[in-house]
Formats: C-alpha cells, sequence, structure tokens
C-alpha cells in the first residue's frame, strides 16, 4: 500500500463502496477507501433496504430514486447477485379521506414518468391477500423493490477491489489537513496523501466535516426494526412497513426519533412497531420475533441528500443522504461523472452543500 492516492474515500458503506466501484471501473484514479470499522458497522448494515421510489415527494426526488432503482438490473449483471428483487411497492392507508392525497401523488409523480395506481380495498387485498380488510386502499408502482444490503455492499467491495481500489478497515480517520493541493489525511494506522477526498462517513459525517473546519448540516435519527422468524411467503410486495427478505423473515418498522448515536432498542417503540405489523397484516398475531435492531440515519436538514463539491474547498466532496440503499447506483455514477469530468449528467443544482447558507463552523 502506497501512501499517495488520486482519491480518498471515507466510509465504506453502501455509498462510499458504491462510489468506490463506479470510480475504479473508469480505471482512471488511484483509490483508497479508509473505515474506522468494517464495511456493514454502521447504517448500511442495519437497514429496512427497500430500494423505494414511489411516494418520493417532491416529484424531482422521487425521479431520482426512480433512476436509481433503474439501474439496479444493470448493476446486477455488472457485481452480481445482490438479491434485487423488483416486487413492486404498496404503501396501504385506512381512512377514505386519504384518497384525494394519493390521486393527487398519482398525478404529480406521472408528471416524471412514475406509474402509481390508487386501488381500492378489494384491489389490494386481490394483490396483498394477507393485508387487512380494515385498510381502505394504497397506492401501488410497479418500481418499488427490494436489496440484501449485505450482498451489496461486499460485492460492490470486492468489485471495486478486481478493479485495483484499496482499502483499510478498523482504521479511523482522525485528522485532516490540506496543504500545497494535497490532503493530508491522518488516521490511527498512518497519514495518507490524496488530490480528491470524498466524505461518505454516513451517520458520522458531521465529524468529519468539524476536521475540514465546516458544519455539515445534518441530523441523526434513529430506526428501529423487528424481525420475525422465517415465516412460508406471507408478502409479495414491498409494503410501506414492512418486506419479506428471501429467507422468510419479515423485517418490521419506520421509526423515527432524534436521540443521538444510541442503538438501544426501546419496549415502546417496538410495541407500536408490532402493533403497527399486526393492524396491517392480522398473520402476524401468529409470528415469533426472533430479534430487534436499531439504525441511525443520517439525515440532512431539509431531507434531501447532500452531494458534491464542497464550497471553499477545492477538491473536497460529500455524499451523505437519507435512502442510501435506493440511492447508491445512481450516486456512485454522479460522483464517478463529477471527479472524472468535472460535471455530472443530471443536474446536482437541487443537492449541492452550497444550498445551505451557514456552512462555515
Ligand atoms: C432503520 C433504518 C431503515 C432504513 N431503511 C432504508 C430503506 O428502506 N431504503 C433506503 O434506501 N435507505 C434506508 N435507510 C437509510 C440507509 O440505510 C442509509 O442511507 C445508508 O445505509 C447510508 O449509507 P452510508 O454509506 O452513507 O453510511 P454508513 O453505512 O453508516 O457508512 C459510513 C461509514 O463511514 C465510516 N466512518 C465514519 N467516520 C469515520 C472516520 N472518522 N474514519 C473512518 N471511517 C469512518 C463508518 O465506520 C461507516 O462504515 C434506513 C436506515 C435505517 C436506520
Amino acid at each position: 500500500m502506497t501512501n499517495q492516492y488520486d482519491v480518498v474515500v471515507i466510509g465504506s458503506g453502501v455509498i462510499g463502496s458504491s462510489i468506490a466501484y463506479h470510480l475504479s471501473e473508469s480505471k482512471q484514479k488511484e483509490i483508497l477507501v479508509i473505515d474506522k470499522g468494517f464495511p456493514l458497522s454502521g447504517t448500511s448494515g442495519s437497514t429496512q433496504a427497500w430500494v423505494w421510489v414511489h411516494n418520493k415527494t417532491p416529484s424531482w426526488y422521487g425521479e431520482l430514486s426512480m433512476y436509481s432503482a433503474e439501474l439496479y438490473p444493470f448493476l446486477e449483471r455488472k457485481i452480481g447477485d445482490v438479491e434485487y428483487k423488483r416486487t413492486g411497492g404498496i404503501a396501504p392507508f385506512f381512512n377514505e379521506s386519504d384518497r384525494e392525497k394519493a390521486l393527487r401523488l398519482a398525478e404529480k409523480q406521472a408528471e416524471v414518468g412514475i406509474d402509481i395506481e390508487v386501488l381500492n380495498r378489494e384491489q389490494v387485498l386481490e394483490k396483498e391477500p394477507a393485508l387487512s380488510p380494515t385498510i381502505a386502499g394504497a397506492t401501488y408502482s410497479k418500481i418499488d423493490g427490494n436489496v440484501n444490503p449485505f450482498r451489496l455492499v461486499e460485492l460492490y467491495i470486492k468489485a471495486a477491489k478486481r478493479n485495483g481500489a484499496e482499502f483499510s478497515f478498523y482504521n479511523p480517520v482522525i485528522d485532516i489537513d490540506k496543504d500545497n493541493g494535497n490532503f493530508t489525511i491522518t488516521t490511527k494506522e498512518g497519514v495518507f496523501y490524496a488530490k480528491q477526498l470524498i466524505l461518505a462517513g454516513g451517520p458520522w459525517t458531521k465529524g468529519l466535516g468539524e476536521l475540514l473546519g465546516i458544519d455539515i448540516p445534518v441530523k441523526q435519527v434513529r430506526g428501529q426494526i423487528i424481525v420475525t422468524e422465517p415465516l412460508a411467503p406471507l408478502i409479495k410486495h414491498t409494503i410501506g412497513g414492512m418486506r419479506q427478505a428471501d429467507n422468510g423473515e419479515i423485517l418490521i418498522g419506520y421509526s423515527k426519533e432524534e436521540v443521538g448515536y444510541d442503538r438501544r432498542t426501546t419496549l415502546d417503540v417496538i410495541q407500536d412497531t408490532a402493533k403497527m405489523a399486526v393492524d396491517y397484516l392480522p398473520d402476524l398475531a401468529r409470528a415469533n420475533i426472533v430479534r430487534c435492531f436499531s439504525g441511525i440515519r443520517v439525515m440532512p436538514h431539509d431531507g434531501f441528500p447532500i452531494l458534491g463539491e464542497i464550497p471553499e474547498i477545492d477538491n473536497a466532496f460529500i455524499a451523505v443522504m437519507h435512502s442510501g440503499i435506493t440511492l447508491s447506483p445512481l450516486v456512485g455514477t454522479l460522483m464517478t461523472e463529477l471527479l472524472t469530468e468535472g460535471e455530472t449528467s443530471i443536474d446536482l443544482k437541487r443537492l449541492r452543500f452550497n444550498r445551505f447558507n451557514e456552512c462555515n463552523v
């Protein structure tokens, strides 16, 4: 391992590893990815992993998510089977009064090419018979699905390594300096130099920003998930709130709490999640729960990805977002375009860091 690289990526979660893989395909850069732990020790190893598009709003955000979902089948052909399944997505509603909102969503998303059907109770139950007959209807789109995040990150990294990218695990970055156009990155295991630097530290990205003297406007938001024992196939679609994995386990939950970096699970949220599960799928009342886990989302203050150059620090870039599983193929592609060509095929204006005014500490 040398200590001089064209690009150093900090963070080997789904975002850092996707960027490293896509960038390595261009064969133009010597790349090093540094992680303080192992690749799935952050949020990417504690996620629901829906590739979810249909009710992402405003519609430009839905459109971005759709482009990324469309890249998944192609990605699988390149890196291998990541257990991506385009199951179709169902987001149920329980009150007739929500139908108007659902119709407006369908109309808006159609403008950017996302097809949504607004189903009545009978139509939903025909698609997904195990859902509760108390639902009033649902929005449905074929574009949604889910993926195995463990295989995804592992295969991004294997493919990046095959293309020559290097990785340094269990190696925290503790200092970053910029001097004569080069970044000096001090880690527990030594010093590395890079011409371009990418912060992809997930929920720790704010701390990485402090090493560069910038305030990155992100919050940490905990999510708690229940996992059932493996069950016979019960649901076919990805349902707003739950999905069934290939091994039969059902992953349930979408809670949000701002409690800092605290990965404990708590009885109150787990009870609410279990109640939601049974309200949606009454059969789950008989399922055994084998474990609960929590993950810490990184959530930009306005909810949208922060992607691209870091203002006033030449050659420093950031890629931090919620929904990184959905967005990773597109983010890797766009960051590669930005780093190798200086421009992107999709305008990143809405995602730039400088949309926030208060970036300097
Ligand atoms: C409960 C839950 C459910 C979710 N459901 C979905 C979903 O259905 N669909 C979806 O698209 N998204 C979902 N998300 C969000 C998604 O999981 C994240 O957006 C994604 O995993 C973030 O990936 P990342 O690479 O940015 O961060 P991480 O996976 O956290 O990776 C960041 C890496 O940076 C490393 N790092 C940090 N600081 C340093 C340092 N100083 N030195 C070296 N290394 C460092 C960490 O060790 C870590 O490995 C969910 C999240 C949660 C918590």
